[in-house]
Formats: C-alpha cells, structure tokens, sequence
C-alpha cells in the first residue's frame, strides 16, 4: 500500500516556482510526502506554463503518459497554472482522465479539491477569479536552504500584445508591504539570507495601494531587515524603470548589482506594435542613466524574434541595439502567437524559417557579447555565494552565483551552500566563469 504521496512538476518562470513551493507545503501539511516519481506518487500535481505555443504540446503529451500510470495505480492528477488558467474546462474535454483542474488564485484549495475527488468520482474544475488568500500566505516547502522567492505582486495591468500573462494571471494586485517584510523577517530566521522580489511589473508595485509606485521605498525597507544579505528583482519594466530604483540599487548595500531589463525590441515600430510604451532611445537613456548610478551593474534582457510583421531592417534594429547596449546575457525567444492575445490576429506572422535565420543571427551575436562580458571578468575577485557541489571528471566542484548574477565554478574547498566565498576569475566563457578560491 502507498503512502500518501504526491509528485510535483513544475514548468515555467520564477512566478511558478514560487507557487509551486506554495503546493508543496500545502500537501506536506495535508499528511502528502513528495517523491521523485509520478508511479511511486498517490498525486500527480502539473505547475503548467502558457507563454509559449510549445508548452500546450507538452502538456497534453505529459497527460498521455500519466494515463497508463493512472490505470494502473490508480493515480489521481491535478493540473495548475497558467495553462491549466487558459484552457480550463478543456484540460479535461481533451484528457478526461486528469481529475482536477485548478487556477493561479486558488492554489490553497488543491489539497480540498483532491479529497472532494477521492470522494465525488469526477474530475473537478475550480477556478477563482481574485485571490482569497495570497500563494505568498500559505506554508511552503523551500526548494533551497539560503534563497527565497517573495512574491511582491501578482498580475499585470500592461497589455503587451504578445503576452497571455494578464489573461491568465489577471490584474495587478500589490501585497501590502508589512506582510512582504514580515515574509522576509521570518524567513531570515529560518537561516535564509537572499531573497528575490517577484513581480511581472515590478516598478508599479504599491500604486493599487497607495496610488503611487513605491518600489524603490520596498527596496530600502527589504534592505533594513537585519541578516538579509543580497536582494535581487525581477521583472522591471523598462517604462516604469525610473532613478529611485536605481539610485536604491546604488545606495542598499543588499541590493545585488543586476538589472534585468526586457527590451524585446529594439525597432520602435516592433515595440510600438506590442504595445510597450517605451522607445528605443528611452531605453537607452535609462541603461545609461541605471549604469550611471549604479557602479558595475549587470545588465541581461528579453528579447523576441519574429513578432508579426518584423521585416529585416526591424530586427536589425534589435540586432543593433544588442550590440550597442552590450548585455551580459540574454533570453531570447522566437515569437509564439498565444491564443486571444491582440498579436495573434495580427497579419504578416512570419515565416518559421525566417523567424529561425534572424534567432541564429542574434544568438551568435549575444553569445560572443556574452563571452566578451565575462572576458574582463578574468584576473578580479569577486564574491559569491555556493549553490552546489558536485563531482565532474572525478573532482569535487562548487558553483557559486556573483552578485551580479553570474555563476562561478571553483575547486570545491568544504562549503555548503550558502556560504559566502572569495574566488578570483581565472576563465571564461560566454555562460559562466571559472574561479579558484582567494
Ligand atoms: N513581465 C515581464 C516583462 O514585461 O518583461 C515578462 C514576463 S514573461 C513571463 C517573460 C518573457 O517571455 C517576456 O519578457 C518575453 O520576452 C517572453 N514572451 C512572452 N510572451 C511571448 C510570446 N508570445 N512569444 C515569445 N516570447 C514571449
Ligand atoms: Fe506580459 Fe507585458 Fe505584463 Fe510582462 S508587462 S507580463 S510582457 S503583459
């Protein structure tokens, strides 16, 4: 006979991740513990992502191969996130054999929702369409012992014309700061000492409650609880991007010397057609302004290629301000049309293959700024923090991150994760450096 157990993918940005640690505190609190395989599992929890076309292949595909597994230990499957927020009733109109369906704004009711199906026999769809209780609120299973996600905001009021984020994660709702820095407090004394500030728009955080932005204000105040030892961000906007948040970068001793700052364009006619409120010269003006300010920033982007009508001369735009800009490193995505969003009806999408020429093209150009970036790194010394060790070519290595994001491979010399540790930069390539301990 199994325990109660339950298994749980995750799929998709940081937003996902957080919620998942949500789910696994759920179940463990329900009487569930996690293990590593859907056939040994009593659960099976998906974490689903939308943001691009190839996520719903996947999906369904992944359901397929729960089947069997279902009809022969009798698994019960529940399917969350922002896929599972898209299709809805459809999750189970395509593969009737998953047993519960669930939303981004009430993930506290998995553990109810699957002990009402052990009960009714039929699958079940519960979606919410505000949050009863914030994922932020609920106990939560932590994936690493030093490192926390904190969820500052969810939603996003933008419309991007790309993005199904707003259609599945609905508008922006701020947490109220007490409760942010209460989350952080508690988890200081739980031996945690990095935290990440998570939000799709990170920079309007607060104007739902105070009716004005007060990120920067967060920031300090993030900055002031006694054992936090590096903050960093995630996602700015570059239209709401202004000098308070840049000039609290440079003044919190915490706050780590990164921006991740999506262009996704750098034609303004391509960010005129998505909807991004910010030109090419603005954006040039604020990397300069936030490079200005804040001494040795890290600068990394998003960037899509082949969004409807992109002609050549447009993506060279991009191309061009890739290499103006020189980011330390870049996502880049080729364009997905998503499904009721304004670009998916838009005409001239762009041929696949065309789509694929200009990828290599910005790739090619990114991974040798990439290298050239961490190139002047070689000969400093630098501060990081060990994620891991693990043995490659029969010696034991570290990896560690820099506070401006980049991961470091060293000798290992018996740290645990966690610890804080001085290497000099002995190598590099264009996705990580190489170090030995100083
Ligand atoms: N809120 C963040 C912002 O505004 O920058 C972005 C969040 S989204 C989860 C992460 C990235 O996915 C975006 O910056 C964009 O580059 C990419 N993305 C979103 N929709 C996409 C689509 N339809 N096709 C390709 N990439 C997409
Ligand atoms: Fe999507 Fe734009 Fe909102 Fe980011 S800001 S989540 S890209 S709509």
């Amino acid at each position: 006979m199994k325990t109660r157990s339950f298994y749980l993918e995750t799929h998709g940005c940081q937003m996902n991740e957080h919620d998942s640690e949500r789910m696994a505190g759920l179940m463990e609190v329900a009487g569930y513990v996690r293990v590593d395989s859907a056939e040994d599992a009593e659960v099976a929890i998906l974490n689903t992502c939308a943001i691009r076309e190839n996520a719903d292949n996947k999906l369904y595909g992944h359901l397929g191969r729960l089947k069997p597994i279902k009809q022969r230990t009798g698994l019960k499957i529940a399917v969350g996130g922002c896929q599972a927020e898209k299709d809805r009733d459809g999750v189970v109109e395509r593969a009737p054999w998953v047993d519960v369906v669930f939303g981004t704004r009430n993930i506290d009711a998995l553990p109810r929702l699957i002990g009402l199906v052990e009960q009714a026999g039929v699958p079940i769809v519960e979606f919410a369409e505000q949050f009863e209780v914030y994922p932020s609120s609920l106990p939560a299973r932590r994936e690493s012992p030093f490192h926390a996600w904190v969820a500052i905001q969810y939603g996003c009021n933008n419309a991007c014309t790309f993005c199904i984020v707003p259609s599945v994660r609905g508008r922006e709702v701020s947490r109220p700061t007490g409760e942010i820095l209460g989350e952080v407090r508690r988890l200081v004394d739980d031996g945690i000492t990095e935290v990440s500030l998570l939000g799709q728009n990170v920079n309007s955080y607060g104007r739902d409650l105070t009716g004005r932005p007060i990120f920067s204000e967060l920031l300090r105040a993030v900055n002031d609880v006694p054992g936090v030892r590096r903050i960093r961000y995630t996602s700015p906007h570059p239209k709401d991007f202004k000098e308070d948040t840049a000039l609290a970068m440079a003044e919190c001793d915490a706050v780590c010397e990164h921006l991740h700052f999506p262009m996704q364009s750098g034609s303004d006619s391509v960010l005129r057609r998505m909807k991004r409120a910010y030109s090419r010269t603005s954006y040039l003006e604020k990397v300069a302004m936030a490079r200005e300010i804040v001494p040795g920033l890290a600068l990394t982007t998003d960037i899509i290629v082949g969004f409807p009508g992109e002609m050549e001369d447009e993506f060279a735009d991009t191309l061009s301000l890739v290499e103006e800009v020189r980011f330390d490193s870049a996502y880049m995505f080729q364009y997905s049309k998503r499904p009721g969003t304004d670009a998916a009806t838009m005409e001239d999408q762009v041929a696949k293959p065309v789509v694929q020429e200009r990828f290599d093209r910005l790739l090619a150009t990114q991974t040798q700024i990439s290298l050239e970036r961490n190139a002047e790194l070689v000969g400093a010394e630098v501060e990081i923090t060990i994620e891991r060790t693990s043995s490659k070519n029969d010696a034991e290595r570290s990896t560690g991150r820099t506070r401006t994001n980049k991961l470091v491979h060293v000798p290992a010399n018996g740290w645990s994760p966690g610890d804080s540790a001085s290497v000099r930069v002995s190598a590099a390539s264009a996705h990580h450096l190489s170090g030995q301990p100083t």
